[in-house]
């Protein structure tokens, strides 16, 4: 079956899979959706044998319909490689009653690896297949941690370039240091003399510059996104709950048909969408738990209908999660409305307008997959304590946050159906806050990396690579620019 994709904001005419990849967005600023979910293409016992790649190839293949198997097989072997500390890409583990799925083995050591090592190659394919002679630019401001995912995923693929701005002294000393030490002749950074905001708001500027766009073009470049509404990055996601399943399959933890809950600690809803389209792609899954931190807008979304960004926003120890709007939400309000694009378009403007939306009772009556919930700082951190202290496995501030919501459900309705947790952070790259939470004694005074070795003490785990390399790693970037700088900055390292 061929599948092609369209806006959740306009009935334009659908394209192709590769083409969507090359957009990202749709010009009409909504976000591209298949217009049919695949099923799966064999039985679940069948699946369970396959490798993390094979099975890569058969869940990518019933998406992106336009690759021929030597372009997604190539894609897949060069994505999830050695660059992963283990063979099994995404292991699950068994603590204390539930599976935990650690999605943190690969380059930067959190779970946008998944999506971000396969992206690169992806988009370079869609581009050759698209005709596109130019080289993909990658622009991307930073928060700190997907523009190192980023930068990762695209250092030395031949074909592209990757430029990432984050805020001068905005980002963690271990954040920082990953980023100035990144490798790749194609990679650069350079921290910008403002905030967060001030990088995205001239990286948008930039995008929709029609004379830069021009000038690059004339030098053979073009500029494309990595951001996380892609579709090349959301089917990649797909993958792992389908692996989690057929590793309860094969450890005889579950029967084939069995169902399974899923708990993903959430942010832009992008993860958990994944595990959506796995159910609807037939993967037996019971329920989808949306576990929020304190901005806790899903959660409340899920409770009343009534989505509301207008509140404030506050810092946590799982930074990640501290969103207001999560943008993928809205690939899961188009499938509500019955695939309604001038309904979709009309909750988003309402969003961007006053701030809030609310869907209707019937559209409510879809969300029954789904439960949501939040856990405040306290509880995320009596959650990791108690998981160690039952069982020495040491979890990050993120996957707390799943942890906590995950297992105050199940004690609240009683539900006893396994249940996975998407683990998306190695503990290691937030020390302090873990530390702070299972032995806040010992916390006073430690350096960062002091704190990496007694992380490595208490949970008996080596440190991973990402973390050994950046004590050695030489820095490679010291660029510090205003943001109005910012094109002069991208057109010196294009040489242009
Ligand atoms: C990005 C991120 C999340 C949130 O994932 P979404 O797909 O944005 O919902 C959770 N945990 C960690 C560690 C992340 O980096």
């Amino acid at each position: 079956m061929n599948i092609l994709y369209r806006s959740t904001r306009s009935d334009a005419a659908p394209i192709t899979a590769s083409a969507a990849i090359l957009k990202g967005l749709s010009p009409d600023g909504g976000l591209f959706v298949p217009e049919t979910i695949p099923a799966l293409k064999k039985p679940l016992s069948c699946l369970a044998g396959l490798s993390y790649q094979e099975l890569a190839y058969e869940i990518m293949s019933a998406y992106f319909t336009d690759f021929t198997e030597e372009e997604l097989r190539s894609c897949i072997e060069n994505a999830y490689d050695s660059k992963f500390d283990t063979e099994k890409i995404a292991p699950l583990v068994k603590k204390d009653g539930l599976y935990y799925l650690e999605l943190f083995h690969g380059s930067t050591i959190a779970f946008k690896d998944m999506a971000l090592s396969i992206l690169p190659h992806l988009m370079v394919t869609s581009a050759r297949k698209n005709g596109v002679k130019n080289e993909i630019v990658i622009l991307t401001a930073t928060s700190g941690d997907t523009g190192k995912a980023a930068m990762a995923g695209f250092a030395d693929v031949p074909g592209t370039k990757i430029i990432v701005f984050y805020p001068h002294g905005g980002v963690s000393n271990i954040q920082r240091l990953q980023m100035a030490t990144q490798r790749g002749e194609n990679t650069h950074v350079a921290a910008i003399n403002g905030n967060f905001d001030d990088a995205q708001t001239a990286v948008k500027k930039m995008f929709n510059d029609k004379a830069l766009a021009a000038e690059l073009g004339e030098h053979g470049f073009q500029f494309s996104s990595a951001n996380s509404i892609n579709i090349g990055r959301l089917v990649p996601q797909i993958v792992y709950y389908v692996y989690a399943y057929c590793q309860l399959l094969s450890s005889g933890e579950i029967a084939e048909g069995d169902f399974i809950n899923i708990t993903v600690p959430t942010g832009n809803f992008g993860n958990i969408l994944a595990a959506y389209y796995a159910k609807l792609m037939g993967l037996p899954v019971r329920k989808l738990i949306c576990a929020s931190n304190k901005n806790k807008v899903l959660t409340d979304f899920f409770d009343t209908g009534l989505y509301d960004r207008k509140r404030p926003f506050m810092l946590t120890s799982s930074p990640s999660m501290d969103i207001l709007i999560s943008s993928n939400l809205e690939r899961l309000i188009y499938r509500l409305t019955g695939n309604d694009s001038g309904k979709t378009l009309a909750f988003m403007q309402d969003l961007t307008d006053k701030g809030s939306y609310t869907i209707t009772d019937e559209m409510r009556e879809g969300l029954g997959d789904f439960v949501g919930g939040c856990a405040s700082e306290e509880e995320n951190f009596a959650g990791i304590k108690a998981l160690y202290e039952r069982t020495g496995y040491v979890i990050d501030t993120h996957t707390g946050i799943a942890n906590a919501v995950c297992r105050a459900y199940m004690e609240k309705t009683g539900d006893t159906t396994p249940t996975v947790i998407a683990s998306t952070a190695s503990p290691f790259k937030f020390a302090e806050a873990v530390v702070g939470a299972i032995a806040p004694e010992k916390l006073e005074g430690k350096s960062d990396f002091e704190l990496i070795d007694l992380l490595s003490d208490l949970s008996g785990t080596k440190e991973p690579f990402a973390i050994t390399d950046i004590r050695t790693a030489p820095v490679r970037h010291k660029t510090v620019v205003d943001a109005e700088d910012m094109p002069a900055d991208v057109k010196q390292f294009l040489g242009i």
